[in-house]
């Protein structure tokens, strides 16, 4: 039954209203970049989305499409997602740059746990390997930036233990990886401490972080 919807957007205002967690959104985007889980992968195709939930709204705050190997984004580098539509694979924004198209995973998210507050998607290949189909898994049918992945991710919140563990792997998309938390720290903390458990030889580095 599934067809391609393809993702679209419509701008509701040019200008993103502020927010005043542009500082911590960088400090965790930086991380990220250090550790490769999002950039620009060797086809020169950027990867990896960040996003925080405008307080109990079902709105959120996104990372720009095609941003994720931008070292430090400004302001206009970042869209808020204002309304969406799964169906349509849907979403109306505010800012200069178009969303990422991974947005509706970020509104699945949101939508299915109201103490969300921030998302983080990235690419780790190791990760993804050693937990797909261990932790909450999408299926492998469904690609990235589709309504269905949007649909699984509502899925997995009844079926799995999505709601504590805090991590998905989206068997559909290799080395997508989906980990979200109250804010951007924890969401950052529960994708170290994934990395750190599946991965006892990685650098010293990780193993200094308090569990999440
Ligand atoms: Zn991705």
């Amino acid at each position: 039954m599934s067809k391609y919807v393809k993702f679209t957007h419509e701008r509701a205002r040019a200008e993103v209203t502020p927010f005043d967690r542009f500082a911590e959104l960088n400090a965790c985007r930086r991380k990220l970049l250090q550790l490769r889980l999002i950039g620009v992968d060797s086809n020169g195709t950027s990867f990896g989305n960040l996003s925080v939930r405008d307080g109990a709204t079902r709105n959120f705050y996104i990372t720009g499409s095609a941003t994720g190997g931008v070292p430090d984004l400004t302001r206009a580098d970042w869209t808020k997602v204002v309304a969406y539509d799964f169906e349509r694979n849907w979403v109306r924004y505010e800012g200069s740059t178009v969303p990422s198209s991974e947005s509706l995973t970020h509104a699945a998210i949101y939508k299915s746990n109201a103490m969300a507050g921030a998302v983080i998607h990235c690419h780790d290949s190791t990760l993804w390997t050693a937990i797909l189909n261990q932790a909450p898994t999408s299926s492998k049918a469904v690609g990235y930036g589709t309504p269905e992945v949007a649909y699984e991710i509502m899925r997995l919140f009844k079926v799995s233990d999505l709601q504590s563990r805090k991590i998905l792997v989206m068997a559909g998309h290799e080395g997508g990886v989906v980990t979200f938390g109250g804010d951007l720290e924890e969401a950052f903390a529960v994708l170290i401490h994934e990395r750190k458990e599946s991965s006892p030889c990685v650098d010293g580095a990780f193993h200094k972080r308090t569990p999440a």
